[in-house]
């Protein structure tokens, strides 16, 4: 699950994390208000508009900008509310801006020049361990940075059984040529900043920039907090933060009614039970020359209702050209299957316009073969894993 800036930063804030402080505004008559309420905790009338969505770039894009004043700031809050902002990690079309934070402006000139960092914890799988990578080049774009200058990119590991080391947060405040007071708020950051990655079961976070401000305080201005998903039943405080509106409509549906679906680029649409068996079939359909439209694992309980709504589901992306079931019938019956399958069918009408190709193999496969087939409907049975592939190769084709 994925965050906006405005919440990422909140959460960082609560776990001793130093943040831009801002307040997210709906209108521009919030925005007004919101920067005057900042005004009062940070004495400057300096203020950035920043454009909440999910996706980085904004600054590109023309959705950051600082105001100088109250009036600029109304005229700059309306110009960004309610724009359709393109950037280079959006959809071609952009997304709409349905708020923005109003931050304190932080690059205020002083006894030094404000410096920008970059920083992001992750997981690193080939080790197993936990992560900082960190860069004296913030604010711009990381891979165009790795790219040209892979040697400005330090990583430290950290183990996940001993935490972060007092040490490693030193030897990063060194490597990005801190001393004196910022070094040592640096280090107080980094320590902060892996707290809340663990407390919050997050899977990524990405600061860019961390900003060394021109009185040596070291704060994070961007926040990109992606948490895992199958951390978030111990986090009951995060519900509230998901936008479904940043969310794939169907993906958001199938959650709705328990089933696991991931949408896909391809035309074959899969009804599958158990995960593993459905990555095997998006293979098979891969080497019959295919691409799944979508990962669909309707759970252990294959009934007539549940078969209907993943049905629902999958006819809803119009690339989709066959679908195929492939359902092992261990715990529950084959049979029963192809009843559903049939009734959903029957249900649906004339919603279903693309050929069914359903393979069922287990408990009572041979009586689930002839329901189907005696059943008059455009479903296509097969036996056999590649009997079935090749059914999806010739519908296809
Ligand atoms: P992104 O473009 O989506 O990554 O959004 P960021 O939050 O990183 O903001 C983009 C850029 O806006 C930053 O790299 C800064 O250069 C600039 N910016 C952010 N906050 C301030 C601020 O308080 N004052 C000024 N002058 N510029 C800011
Ligand atoms: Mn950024």
């Amino acid at each position: 699950m994925n965050l906006h800036e405005y919440q990422g930063k909140e959460m960082l804030s609560g776990f001793g994390v130093a943040i831009q402080r801002g307040i997210v505004a709906k209108t521009a008559a919030e925005a007004v208000a919101a920067a005057k309420q900042l005004t009062e905790n940070t004495g400057t009338d300096w203020h950035v508009v920043k454009a909440q969505i999910h996706a980085g770039g904004r600054g590109k894009g023309g959705g950051v900008k600082l105001a100088k004043n109250i009036e600029e700031l109304e005229i700059i809050a309306g110009d960004i509310i309610g724009m359709q902002l393109i950037t280079p990690q959006t959809p071609p079309e952009g997304k709409k801006v349905n708020q923005v934070l109003v931050a304190e402006d932080v690059y205020y000139p002083g006894a030094s020049e404000p410096s920008e960092y970059y920083m992001s914890v992750l997981l690193n799988r080939a080790t197993g361990k936990n992560m900082i990578m960190y860069s004296t080049e913030g604010g711009m774009d990381i891979e165009a940075v790795a790219e040209a200058t892979p040697h400005l990119i330090f990583t430290e590991e950290i183990d996940p059984a001993l935490g972060l080391m007092p040490f490693q947060a030193r030897k990063i405040a060194f490597n990005l040529g801190l001393s004196g007071a910022a070094f040592k708020d640096m280090t107080k950051f980094v320590s902060a900043l892996y707290r809340a990655y663990m407390g919050s079961d997050a899977s990524l976070f990405e600061i860019n920039p961390v900003l060394k401000t021109s009185d040596d305080k070291i704060i994070a201005v961007d926040a990109k907090v992606t948490l895992d998903d199958n951390g978030l039943f111990r986090h009951k405080e995060f519900e509230a933060l998901r936008d479904l509106s940043e969310e794939n409509p169907v993906e958001v549906e199938a959650r709705e009614v328990g089933l696991s679906y991931v949408d896909l680029d391809g035309n074959v649409g899969c009804m599958v039970n158990g995960a593993g068996l459905a990555m095997a079939t998006m293979d098979l359909i891969k080497q019959a020359g295919g691409d799944p439209a979508n990962f669909l694992d309707v759970g252990g309980t294959a009934d007539a209702a549940r078969v209907e709504t993943a049905f629902r589901l999958i006819l809803k992306d119009p690339d989709v050209k066959v679908i195929l079931i492939n359902i092992f019938g261990g715990i529950v019956r084959c049979d029963r299957v192809a009843q559903g399958i049939v009734d959903a069918y029957k249900n649906l009408g004339d919603a279903i316009q693309v050929p069914i190709i359903v393979r069922l193999q287990g408990t009572n496969a041979d009586i689930a073969k002839e329901l189907i087939d005696s059943s008059g409907l455009n479903v296509l049975s097969a036996t056999a894993f590649q009997e079935a592939a090749d059914k999806v190769q010739e519908a296809i084709a």
